[in-house]
């Protein structure tokens, strides 16, 4: 066809757009950020629900674009509407505002590239692909189904490339007549892409997480617009990066084998290249057979997101597990900068694992602790007492009629360099803490004693009503308790204990195991001393009394 041909088709097909591309440059125009800000997304299809890879990359959108005083904006993918799920928008939303990944624009946080969700921008694609035909990069298809069918057929026969392009793509080249009289007749058409690309020659693609990356040039003669004129996610989501001023696309990696379509479909729209961030999956060794698989809805529950909340992990600290995945380095920095917060760090590509990333529940627990020692006792409470509120009332009724005391217990061994490191869960708090709340103690307590001991209640009970004093320092209560244990035959230390078993019952450790048990129904806890402080010498008594009589 020649040029004017062209223009006449372009009309023919799409006589009803309101507006030039021009228009739309300019209705969109450049950013006004400095230099070496990131403009990232977060482009997610609502066709099944979020999941920690979507995570994953809506986190590293976040920190790359904040770090960089950029721009993190949301836009939702419909293009594909027939697998789209109910709710599955507000999955999307609802989730990236639980799990505070929160972008500065898009859809349902508004912005000035609006609409940010590609079924409103139906328009602007088809004004886009009107230029290509005229330009001779696009052309309608009207092959039917059965016919594209039979050839995809016969390439897998033929072990051949699959899909519409050389000798397969027979509307290629149609006359503007022969179009002519197919539209006449109501025959139905796609819009493909012209592909000049050649199949023999190569590309490279620099890819920020990747490297330097080799492919053959995109030669097959994808479909732009569907036959109901909506544009695949491929022209979509190109037209999008352009016009809302992406800088660096950061996605799953199963996009890498996309990407010369992508770059080509960049190229013949006249677009500047953007930069490809592709991150590779979570993975996890597989609990029988050692190996490492790819993560699986059914198998693995931590992969959906609910799980986090469910099981009381905090936000923050699966963000901090987010980070460590995003950059090796990340980890080591954080448990030496006691201090800092995830946005104190500088985040890049070239620490980000190119393989793929094992999940690694221990090293989740581990940050989830480290997490919990670094708040002070009254966030704790707080932040578990939000989390009962939802999940357990029971407790929640319980936090909130032992608010002070309960953020005693658990200020107990928060200053120092080295604060205590016990809770991984806001689950957790209720069973490790279970002594500070009288009812909670006395129900839960005995039928979870974990020794199996039965201990010399004559002896602490001896020791509670006439040695202890609360109102001395640790140093001088730990003398007291020496004394007290060499006066009853327990050696003052296990080191003499060890030297000469046969003149001892045991040591002053034992003495305290033996409190210790009594007074919270567990081998270890938080500091002894701070713990009787916060009761009192009534209520020591008491749960003295109280395992006697249990
Ligand atoms: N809508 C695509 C998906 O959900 C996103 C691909 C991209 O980020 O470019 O997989």
């Amino acid at each position: 066809m020649t040029k004017e041909e062209r223009v006449e088709l372009a009309d023919l097909l799409f006589p009803n757009l309101e507006h030039d591309r021009d228009y739309y440059e300019k209705l969109y125009p450049e950013r006004n950020l400095k230099e070496g800000a990131m403009v990232t997304r977060y482009a997610p299809s609502p066709t099944g629900n979020v999941h920690l890879g979507n995570l994953l990359s809506a986190f590293a959108d976040m920190v790359y674009a904040r770090q960089s005083g950029g721009s993190f904006f949301l836009r939702i993918e419909d293009t594909d509407q027939k697998r789209m799920i109910e709710g599955g928008i507000e999955n999307i939303t609802g989730v990236l505002h639980d799990f505070d990944i929160l972008p500065n624009e898009g859809y349902s946080f508004g912005g000035d590239y609006a609409p940010y969700i590609q079924s409103e921008r139906t328009e602007i694609y088809q004004t886009y692909v009107k230029d290509l035909i005229v330009q001779g990069y696009a052309y309608p298809c009207f092959m039917t189904e059965e016919e594209i069918e039979a050839i995809r057929e016969e390439q897998e026969i033929n072990k051949t490339k699959i899909g519409i392009y050389g000798v397969y793509a027979v509307d290629r080249d149609l006359s503007l007549e022969e179009v002519k009289e197919k539209l006449a007749n109501h025959e139905e058409y796609v819009i493909r892409l012209k592909s000049p690309g050649d199949g023999n020659k190569e590309i490279e693609v620099i890819d920020c997480i990747k490297g330097k990356m080799k492919f053959p040039e995109h030669n097959v003669d994808t479909v732009l617009l569907k036959k109901d004129g909506t544009p695949t996610y491929h022209l979509a989501h190109a037209i999008d990066d352009h016009l809302m001023h992406t800088t660096h696309v950061i996605r799953g990696d199963e996009w890498v084998s996309s990407l010369p379509l992508h770059i080509q479909l960049f190229e013949l729209l006249g677009f500047q290249p953007v930069q490809y961030v592709h991150i590779a999956p979570i993975t996890i060794k597989d609990q029988e057979t050692g190996n490492i698989r790819k993560i699986s809805k059914r198998k693995d529950p931590w992969f959906g997101v609910a799980y986090y909340d469910e099981n009381g992990i905090p936000i923050e600290a699966l963000h901090l597990y987010l980070a460590t995945i995003t950059n090796t380095n990340f980890e080591e920095w954080y448990l030496n900068n006691p201090d800092k917060t995830i946005f104190d760090f500088t985040f890049s590509f070239d620490k980000q694992a190119v393989g793929g990333t094992s999940f690694d529940e221990a090293k989740l627990t581990n940050l989830c602790k480290t997490y919990f020692s670094r708040k002070s006792g009254e966030e704790v409470y707080e932040e578990t007492l939000s989390w009962a509120l939802k999940h357990d009332s029971e407790y929640a009724e319980l936090l909130l009629g032992n608010k002070e005391a309960m953020i005693q217990f658990l200020s107990i061994e928060k200053d120092g360099p080295r604060p205590r490191k016990d809770i991984s869960k806001y689950s957790e708090v209720k069973e490790e803490f279970s002594y500070a709340i009288d009812s909670l103690f006395e129900k839960e307590h005995y039928a979870k004693n974990e020794s199996e001991k039965e201990y010399d209640v004559d002896l602490i009970f001896d020791y509670v009503e006439h040695y202890l004093n609360l109102d001395v320092d640790n140093e001088t209560w730990f003398n007291t308790v020496k004394e007290f244990a060499l006066k009853n035959g327990y050696a003052a230390s296990p080191k003499d204990y060890k030297n000469d078993p046969d003149s001892y019952k045991g040591h002053v450790g034992d003495v305290c195991e033996a409190l210790r048990v009594m007074i919270t129904g567990r081998l270890k806890s938080p500091d002894l001393f701070s713990i009787m402080k916060i009761l009192g010498k009534d209520k020591v008594l008491k749960r003295i009394e109280f395992y006697q009589n249990r």
